[in-house]
């Protein structure tokens, strides 16, 4: 594992606020799905383990692991490791981009969750897991820590944000002003968040096909001072609400970190959205 600071470390003055970056080696594992449980109507949360989760480590709330899913056979090649890293010889499985939601490393369990859509083959896994299936995960290859000593913080996100959202309010400390702008499609999609945080949570719903989030951004009262912003969501969406928290909000560039998580009508996409 080595560790970088992005940049300088600022005066003793100024709260330092470097977000730092470590990176890990990267390792592959397979899992056993040990626990499958419908969180709401498109959440499902699989608890894997395994003697492989050894060494697991994610240091960042956002941190994502690749996720190997076996072919219609249920065949799950184990890759051997290339200069570029994963290498499976006979192929590569279909993989895709997940969030370590949690980890206990006494009980070696893995929670991942994923946000059900129409088809794909993350989401079919998914809604079709059982007790003793396997899973390949790969990483996480690094992890992005942001600083706690931000005056507030924004998170937002659809459903495939959740994870990663519900991971910060649990690290944040107590009083931390926290507000969330979270998509899902009803009422009947909203979760519970455990948090010492002083949150405050705009539900938004999508009732089928609507685009909502950035209107409530728009309308949001965001928390006063310094503040860290983070949107993850479809990647239109996501380039939408960056121009809005930028332009029109006027927040410092440095603080706003904005991913697509997903693109509409594209398979397995990662977008990064700065200028
Ligand atoms: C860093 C990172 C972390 C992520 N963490 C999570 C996580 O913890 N939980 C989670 O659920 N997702 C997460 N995602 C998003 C997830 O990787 C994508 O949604 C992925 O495309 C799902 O794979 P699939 O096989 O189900 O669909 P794909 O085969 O990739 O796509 C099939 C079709 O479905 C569409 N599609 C994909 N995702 C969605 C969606 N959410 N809603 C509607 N349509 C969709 C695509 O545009 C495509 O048309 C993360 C993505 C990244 C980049």
């Amino acid at each position: 594992m080595t560790t970088d600071n992005i940049s300088t470390p600022a005066s003793a003055a100024v709260p330092d606020r470097t977000p730092r970056r470590v990176r890990h080696d990267v390792r592959f594992r397979i899992l056993e799905v040990l626990r499958v449980t419908r969180v709401t109507p498109h959440l499902v949360r699989v608890t894997l383990g395994g003697d492989e989760l050894e060494g697991f480590t994610s240091l960042g709330f956002d941190d994502h692991v690749k996720l190997f899913f076996p072919d219609a056979t249920g065949v799950l090649p184990r890759p051997v490791m290339g200069p570029d890293g994963l290498n499976f010889p006979g192929g590569r499985p279909p993989m895709r981009d997940y969030t370590p939601r949690s980890f206990d490393a006494a009980a070696r369990t893995l929670d991942i969750e994923f946000a059900v859509h129409e088809a794909g083959p993350a989401t079919d896994w998914a809604v079709r897991a059982k007790v003793g299936d396997k899973l390949g995960v790969g990483g996480p290859r690094g992890s992005f820590v942001i600083p706690m000593n931000f005056d507030g913080y924004v998170l937002i996100g659809d459903d495939t944000a959740l994870p990663a959202i519900a991971r910060r309010l649990g690290e944040l400390p107590t009083g931390a002003k926290v507000t969330v702008l979270a998509e899902v499609d009803s009422a009947a999609d909203e979760l519970t968040f455990e948090t010492n945080a002083d949150l405050t949570v705009h539900w938004v719903h999508r009732n089928g096909t609507g685009n909502p989030l950035p209107a409530a951004l728009r309308a949001a009262q965001l928390p006063a001072g310094d503040i860290y912003t983070w949107v993850a969501c479809e990647s239109g969406v996501a380039k939408e609400l960056r121009a809005i928290l930028v332009g029109e909000k006027q927040l410092n560039k440095a603080w706003v970190k904005v991913a697509g998580y997903w693109r509409r009508g594209a398979v397995a996409t990662h977008d990064t959205h700065e200028d």
